[in-house]
Order: C-alpha cells, then sequence, then structure tokens
C-alpha cells in the first residue's frame, strides 16, 4: 500500500499561485447590437443571455462542427452551438482564414446577437479566442495588447500559454507584450495513490 504525505505534497505546490477570479459568464465586448461573454463551464457560467454558444472544451455533446465554412450566422437561431476542437493549454488548429470568416459572419449580423466563448476554467481557450475575435471586430483598440486588455475588462488570468500568445499573434497580426498566466488549478494536483 502506498502511503502520500500529505503536508509533502503542499510543500512541493505550494509555490503554485491559487488564485479565486471570476465567476459566471462575464460581458467582455458590447457593439451596436452585440454582446460577446467569456465564460469557464467550472465557474458557474450563465449561458441563458447568449443566442451563440461558442464550445471550446467539448462542454457540450450536441453542437455544430465548425470546418472553416460558414452559413449565415443567422442560420444558427436562438441558443445555436458552434464547437471548436481545442485542446486544453494549446491552440486549435483554425486557420486564421476561419477567424476571418468567422469575425465576418457576426460583423454581418443584423439583429441582435450575443455570443458566449466557454472552456472549462475560462482562462486558456476563451482568453485567447476573445482577444481574437476582439482584435478582429476591431473591439479592441490598435495600440494596446489584446491580452491585458482583455485581462483588464474579463480576468486577469487568461492565456495560459505560449502557444497560445503565438497564435493570436498569428492570427490578429497584433503586438502582444503580455505574458502566460501560471496560476497552479487546485483541481490537478496530483495525489497519486490516495
Ligand atoms: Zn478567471
Amino acid at each position: 500500500m502506498t502511503t502520500v504525505n500529505l503536508s509533502d505534497t503542499w510543500e512541493k505546490y505550494k509555490g503554485f499561485k491559487i488564485k479565486e477570479c471570476h465567476t459566471g459568464s462575464v460581458l467582455v465586448f458590447k457593439d451596436t447590437n452585440l454582446e460577446i461573454y467569456g465564460a469557464g463551464k467550472n465557474r458557474s457560467p450563465d449561458i441563458i443571455p447568449s443566442d451563440v454558444i461558442v464550445d471550446l472544451a467539448d462542454n457540450y455533446g450536441k453542437a455544430i462542427e465548425c470546418h472553416g465554412i460558414f452559413k449565415e450566422l443567422e442560420k444558427y437561431s436562438t441558443r445555436k452551438m458552434i464547437k471548436i476542437s481545442w485542446p486544453d493549454m494549446s491552440v486549435p488548429r483554425m486557420h486564421p482564414k476561419f477567424w476571418a470568416e468567422f469575425a465576418e459572419m457576426i460583423r454581418a449580423h443584423t439583429k441582435p446577437l450575443s455570443l458566449v466563448f466557454i472552456c472549462n476554467g475560462g482562462h486558456g481557450r476563451t482568453g485567447t479566442a476573445l482577444c481574437i475575435i476582439g482584435c478582429l471586430l476591431g473591439l479592441i483598440p490598435e495600440d494596446v495588447c489584446p491580452v491585458e486588455y482583455v485581462r483588464g475588462i474579463y480576468c486577469d488570468q487568461i492565456v495560459e500559454t505560449d502557444s497560445q500568445i503565438k497564435y493570436i499573434k498569428n492570427v490578429t497580426g497584433r503586438e502582444v507584450t503580455a505574458t502566460k498566466r501560471e496560476y497552479y488549478r487546485v483541481g490537478s494536483i496530483p495525489f497519486h495513490g490516495i
């Protein structure tokens, strides 16, 4: 039988920062006829106000697979889901053209529209997506770092990996001066053998 000394485990990980942060669905961008929210499945998200749920973490079984070809967004009537395959702590395979088309469809929408981007913690994948879509829709000023900008509005823990920062740069063509956040997550402390 394996025994684990919990105090040793906590000692090992005490250097990691654990920080409480946002809960619920946070309104990040608001423009004429448009509201964009960010959320995390583990942070009491409220998806009620959204017409379109952009599922970045396979949270919902029934979803519309996106392969880069969009029809009119109106087709996604109230409470539709768009699923983007996106591994945790990583980036999706979506080419920049995908995001350009997505932004174009949002921009072309004539009726009031609200979207919620949602992953698990609401930081890495959701934060990256918010930075990208905010830049492409012109909702983040040109002269600011998009990551810092979204951190200021939504949650200061967004964007968790160097690959996500690089992806934001590649897709948007914008300068990113912020660095990744490395808060250790309580749920992933490895209590092996218990
Ligand atoms: Zn947060």
